[in-house]
This record gives C-alpha cells, sequence and structure tokens, in this order.
C-alpha cells in the first residue's frame, strides 16, 4: 500500500470565509500516484471546518450566515472571557476539521456539486494549513 503525505497553506480575508481548495486537493490527489483508496483532507485548526458543497456565491454566503446565527458573537460564551473566539471554536466542534474522500482511477471521488471548502471562522489569518494524505494502492 502507498502512503503519501502533502501539505499546503492560505490566508483568508475575513473573519468568516469559504476558501474553494478543491483544485489543489485535486493535484495532490492526482499527483500522489495512489490509483484507488481515500484522500484524508485535515485541518490543523481549532477555529476552521473543512466541509464539502456546492460553489455557488448565493449559497456560500447563505452558510456564513448560517454560521453566524447558529454561533452568535454576542452569547455569554465562556471561551470569551479568556480568548473572545467562542463561536469560532464551537462552529469547527459542529461542522469538523476533516473529510475523508474515495480516490478511485487515480481521482478524486466528489460530487458534481460538491467542492471542497476551507471555512475560516476566526480570519483574517496569514497563515492556515491544510494537510493531505492519500493511502490506497
Ligand atoms: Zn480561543
Amino acid at each position: 500500500m502507498r502512503v503519501v503525505q502533502g501539505e499546503f497553506t492560505l490566508s483568508t480575508r475575513r473573519k468568516l470565509e469559504l476558501v474553494d481548495i478543491t483544485g489543489r486537493v485535486e493535484n495532490f490527489v492526482r499527483g500522489s500516484g495512489v490509483r484507488n483508496g481515500i484522500c484524508l483532507v485535515y485541518l490543523p485548526h481549532a477555529t476552521a471546518a473543512l466541509i464539502a458543497n456546492e460553489h455557488e456565491e448565493g449559497l456560500m454566503e447563505d452558510i456564513i450566515r448560517k454560521i453566524s446565527e447558529e454561533f452568535p458573537h454576542d452569547s455569554e460564551w465562556k471561551h470569551n472571557l479568556i480568548d473572545d473566539n467562542a463561536p469560532a471554536h464551537l462552529a469547527s466542534s459542529f461542522m469538523g476539521s476533516s473529510r475523508v474522500f474515495p480516490i478511485s482511477g487515480g481521482r478524486l471521488v466528489r460530487g458534481t456539486w460538491q467542492n471542497i471548502f476551507f471555512v475560516e471562522l476566526d480570519g483574517p489569518r496569514p497563515v492556515r494549513k491544510v494537510f493531505l494524505t492519500a493511502m490506497g494502492d
């Protein structure tokens, strides 16, 4: 079995932001040499999340609005007493910081309306990391 790891960085410009990383993940999978297996996309961050959904500007704004509604800043979060970013930690906890995708025929498998997004929850940040692991034959 082949195991190939990689990483890349990105920067964000807003407090809440969706960054489409589909192309970078697909390039990694293509270059990994894995024909059939899985690809783990993992964020080593407590205030970011990873989702797979449609790259449509309206929907992307809807997702950000929903995150803001579910995790409002002006609630009495205890973490805000020491770090002032409780909503970002909460949203990351509920959305998750990793996803696993199948690899088939040397390509990452995803639905037509499933782009891969890094979700910034506590930006802007100059450096955010994405770790990739392709495993298989
Ligand atoms: Zn914090």
